[in-house]
C-alpha cells in the first residue's frame, strides 16, 4: 500500500483526501492518502519520510509551500520560477518538489477564458502569498502580462515584483482606483474563507463583464464574488484548479492520469457548504 499526505496548518478544508482516494479506487491502485496538520519544525522530518519510502507522495498547502523548499533536493522548472512547492515525490535518489498549480490554474480555469481577456486592460491580482506567484505565472506563460498586484502587506508584493518584472505593484487601499480599467481579477487571498471577512471593494462599481476569478472554492461563492456577480461580473471559484493540480500530482505519483468524472465532482461539491 503506497501512502500520501496532504500537510498544512489548518487542514480541515481539504477536500485532496476524497478527490486522491476515489481515483485511486477508480484506478484500482493500491493507495491510501490522509491528511497531517502539522508545525514548521516537522517539515524537515516529513519530508524525510520521501526518502526512506515510508511516504511516496506529499501535497503542501498553506502555509507550508516556501517553507518546505529548503529540504527539497531538486526542484522542477515551474518550482523554482515560483519558489512554492505544492507536490514530492522521489525521483533519481532525490527529494523532488514540483508545482501543480500552475497547471491546475491553466487547466481549470485559464485556457477556457484567455480568448475573452482585453489585453490592454489591467489583469488585478489581489494577495501576495504563497499560491500568488503560481498564477502570476501561468498568466505571464500566456501572454497576459499587464498584471498588477495589491496585497495588504506591501513588502510581500514587492517581493513577488522581484520575481516577475512586468508586475506594477499597488497599495491595497487604492484598489477601487483601478476597478474601471480592470478586464479580470482574480483573489489570491483566503479573505473570503470566512463569512464575517471584510471585502477589500465591496459594492465599488466594476466594468459590466469584468471577469472574476477566486481561489478560494469553499464557500462555493464568497462575498465579494457574490457583490461582483451583482454588478454584472462573471465570477469563477477555485474548485477545478484544486482538481486539475491534483490530477497532474496523481499522475506524477502514479504514471496514471485521472478520470474527472461527473461523479468526483458532486462528491467534492457535497462537502461545500
Ligand atoms: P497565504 O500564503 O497564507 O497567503 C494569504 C494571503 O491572504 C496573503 O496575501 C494575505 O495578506 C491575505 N490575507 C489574509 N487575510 C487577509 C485580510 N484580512 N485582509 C487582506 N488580506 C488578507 O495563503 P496561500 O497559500 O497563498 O492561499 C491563499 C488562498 O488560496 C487560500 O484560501 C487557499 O485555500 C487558496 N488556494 C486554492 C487553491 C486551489 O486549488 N483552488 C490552491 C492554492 C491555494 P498579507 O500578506 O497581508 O497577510
Amino acid at each position: 500500500m503506497k501512502k500520501f499526505v496532504i500537510i498544512g496548518n489548518p487542514l480541515s478544508h481539504s477536500l485532496s483526501p476524497l478527490m486522491q482516494n476515489y481515483w485511486f479506487k477508480q484506478n484500482n491502485i493500491a493507495g491510501e492518502y490522509g491528511k497531517l496538520e502539522l508545525e514548521e519544525q516537522e517539515l524537515k522530518n516529513i519530508t524525510n519520510k520521501v526518502k526512506t519510502g515510508e511516504l511516496t507522495g506529499i501535497n503542501i498547502t498553506i502555509p507550508f509551500k516556501q517553507k518546505i523548499i529548503p529540504f527539497v533536493e531538486h526542484l522542477t522548472e515551474a518550482a523554482q520560477k515560483t519558489n512554492s512547492v505544492n507536490t514530492l515525490y522521489f525521483e533519481k535518489g532525490k527529494v523532488c518538489g514540483d508545482n501543480t498549480d500552475i497547471y491546475g490554474f491553466q487547466s481549470g480555469f485559464l485556457n477556457k477564458i484567455t480568448k475573452k481577456i482585453d489585453n490592454k486592460k489591467k489583469i488585478l491580482v489581489l494577495g501576495a502569498g504563497g499560491v500568488t506567484p503560481s498564477i502570476i505565472y501561468a498568466l505571464s506563460q500566456k501572454k497576459i502580462v499587464n498584471i498588477v498586484l495589491a496585497n495588504r502587506t506591501i513588502a510581500k508584493a514587492e517581493a513577488i515584483q522581484k520575481q516577475f518584472s512586468n508586475v506594477q505593484v499597488i497599495p491595497w487601499n487604492s484598489l477601487k482606483e483601478h476597478l474601471r480599467d480592470t478586464a479580470m481579477i482574480v483573489n489570491t487571498t483566503s479573505l473570503g474563507m470566512k463569512t464575517d471577512d471584510p471585502t477589500p471593494f465591496n459594492d465599488a462599481p466594476i466594468n459590466k463583464g469584468t471577469i472574476f476569478y477566486d481561489v478560494i472554492y469553499n464557500p462555493d461563492k464568497t462575498t465579494l464574488a457574490k457583490s461582483i456577480q451583482n454588478s454584472g461580473g462573471e465570477v469563477f471559484n477555485g474548485l477545478e484548479m484544486l482538481i486539475y493540480q491534483g490530477e497532474r500530482a496523481f499522475e506524477i505519483w502514479t504514471g496514471v492520469k485521472p478520470k474527472i468524472t461527473n461523479e468526483l465532482i458532486s462528491l467534492m461539491k457535497a462537502e461545500i457548504q
